[in-house]
C-alpha cells in the first residue's frame, strides 16, 4: 500500500482528491492537512505528499519531503522563477511529479499541440486562450504556460520574450515571433484551453474543456502510485502516462 498525505484537503482540488482516493487500489489516505496544520507532524505517516495547496508553500513542502525522503506530487501553479529554481534543486533528492495539469486529455493536448506546431510551420500565428472560474488566483493558468512553452520550443523562441499577455492600446501589427496568451475569468469554469494556429485563409483550433476536477484528482492519484517507484528526479504527467 502506498500511503498518501494530501496538503490543501479543504480546497476545491483537495476535496476532489479525498473523494477519488478510495477508488485507487494500492493507495491509502494516511493524513490530510490544510492551513493551520503542520506537515512536519504527519509526514512520517506517508510515502508521498500530494500538494494542491498554494504555490507560496511548495518550496517549504518540497524541502520537508527531501529531508524525510518522501516523494512529492506538485499540483500547485503560479510559482516564481526563484521557486522554480529551488524546486528543481530539491528534485535531485527525491522523486517528484510536477505537472501544470494532471488530466489525460490535457496531456494529449500537449502532445497534439507540439505535433500541430511542427506540421503547420512558421506561417501560422500562435495564440493560447484559457478560461477559468472567478476564484482562480494566478494568470495565465499553469496549463496555458505549458502550452505556450511547447509552442516556443517548436519555434525556437524564448517564451519570456515571445509571450504577449493580452493586448491593449496601439500595440502595432502582430509579428511572427509572438505567442499570444490570454486569460478569461468568470463563473465556475473548471478549465478551458484553446490553442489557435491562424494563417491566411485557414485556422486550426485545438480545445480541451474540463468539466470536473476529478479528472485532475485521478491523474494526481495515479501519479502518486507511480512516483514512489521512481528514482529521484522531476517527472511530469507525460512520463506517468508513457507519452514520451
Ligand atoms: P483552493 O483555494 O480551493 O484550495 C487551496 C486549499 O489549500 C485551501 O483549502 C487552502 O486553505 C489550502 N492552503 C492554502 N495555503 C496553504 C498552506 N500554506 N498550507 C496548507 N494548506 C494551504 O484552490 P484549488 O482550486 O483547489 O487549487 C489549488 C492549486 O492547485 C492552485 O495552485 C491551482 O492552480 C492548482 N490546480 C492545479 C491543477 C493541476 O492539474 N495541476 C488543477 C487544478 C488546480
Amino acid at each position: 500500500m502506498t500511503k498518501i498525505i494530501i496538503n490543501g484537503y479543504k480546497g476545491r482540488m483537495g476535496q476532489a482528491l479525498v473523494a477519488c482516493a478510495p477508488q485507487h487500489r494500492g493507495l491509502e489516505l494516511a493524513a490530510k492537512i490544510d492551513v493551520g496544520d503542520d506537515l512536519a507532524t504527519v509526514i512520517g505517516q506517508g510515502d508521498v505528499v500530494i500538494d494542491f495547496s498554494s504555490h507560496t508553500t511548495t518550496v517549504a513542502v518540497a524541502t520537508l519531503c527531501a529531508q524525510h525522503g518522501k516523494a512529492l506530487i506538485i499540483g500547485t501553479t503560479g510559482h516564481t522563477d526563484t521557486d522554480v529554481f529551488e524546486i528543481r534543486a530539491l528534485g535531485k533528492k527525491i522523486p517528484m511529479v510536477w505537472a501544470s495539469n494532471f488530466s489525460t486529455g490535457v496531456n494529449t493536448l500537449f502532445w497534439l499541440t507540439r505535433k500541430a506546431a511542427e506540421i503547420l510551420g512558421p506561417d501560422f500565428d500562435l495564440e493560447v486562450v484559457e478560461m477559468h472560474h472567478r476564484l482562480k488566483k494566478d494568470a495565465p493558468s499553469g496549463t496555458a504556460k505549458s502550452l505556450a512553452e511547447i509552442l516556443a520550443q517548436v519555434r525556437k523562441l524564448h517564451l519570456n520574450q515571445a509571450a504577449r499577455h493580452g493586448r491593449h492600446g496601439i500595440v502595432g501589427e502582430r509579428t511572427p515571433s509572438e505567442i499570444g496568451v490570454h486569460s478569461i475569468r468568470g463563473g465556475d469554469v473548471v478549465g478551458d484551453h484553446t490553442v489557435i494556429f491562424a494563417n491566411t485563409g485557414e485556422r486550426v483550433e485545438l480545445t480541451h474543456k474540463a468539466s470536473s476536477r476529478d479528472t485532475f484528482a485521478n491523474g494526481a492519484l495515479r501519479a502518486a502510485g507511480w512516483v514512489v517507484k521512481q528514482a529521484p528526479g522531476i517527472y511530469d504527467m507525460q512520463d506517468v502516462l508513457g507519452l514520451k
